[in-house]
């Protein structure tokens, strides 16, 4: 992998205006825009990171990637206690998924598709390579919910989402709650409740343009 940048002292300002990270649920396009690798972390990505942990608690999640929250940077951050102050808070920088072993069938929610669950089969071990904050390299075996949080962040990282990997059953279930999800959007982006799609697109230009 190629080294981060790591300007530790650069705490220029980031050219948006900096307001707390809001989770977007799907349908917005953001979550189907693949994010480009991280060249450089510096002391307000380090905030940035703080306040994804933040948003991810808010609602008791174990993993949130980076552009659930309008960032379209290869990185994702994950607690499996899914709580402050509990639990480890690892944070996971242009993540590459590798040498896939076996294969388990467990059931997955999205802090993007608030209250639907269901089964998705995926590998059952990955090795996971990234980058932590320091700039080191971080190699690791993993399995268990580990594995299983690791690869539903990835996929997100590359536009995908939970719902696109449920059997013809599992999808049928959950149906109704995807529509109602879908049905909802145009209301909630109108009334101010979501951040509206040119707001995230400055956002994304602004990121990319400082990290990528
Ligand atoms: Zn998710």
């Amino acid at each position: 992998m190629k080294p981060l940048d790591l300007p530790w002292r650069d705490h220029a300002k980031l050219p948006m205006e900096q307001q707390a990270l809001q989770v977007l649920p799907y349908p917005h396009p953001a979550l189907r825009r693949p994010c480009k690798p991280l060249r450089r972390v510096d002391a307000e990505l380090l905030t940035v990171i703080e306040q994804m942990f933040e948003a991810m608690y808010v609602t008791r999640g174990v993993g949130l990637a980076a552009n659930q929250v309008g960032l379209p940077l290869r990185l994702f951050v994950a607690n499996l206690e899914g709580e402050a102050g509990k639990g480890e808070e690892l944070v996971f920088i242009n993540p590459v998924i590798s040498r896939p072993k076996g294969n388990e069938e467990a059931e997955e929610g999205c802090l993007s598709l608030p209250g639907l669950y269901a089964q998705v089969r995926r590998p059952a071990k990955v090795h996971l390579s990234a980058f932590n904050l320091n700039g080191g390299e971080v190699e690791a075996d993993v399995e268990g919910l580990l594995a299983r949080v690791a690869q539903h962040e990835m996929d997100h990282l590359d536009g995908v989402l939970f719902i696109d990997r449920l059997s013809e059953g599992a999808a049928l279930d959950i149906r109704d709650g995807v529509a109602e999800l879908e049905s909802n959007y145009a209301q909630r982006i109108e009334r101010g409740e979501i951040p509206s799609e040119e707001q995230i697109a400055q956002q994304q230009a602004a990121f990319e343009e400082r990290y990528c």
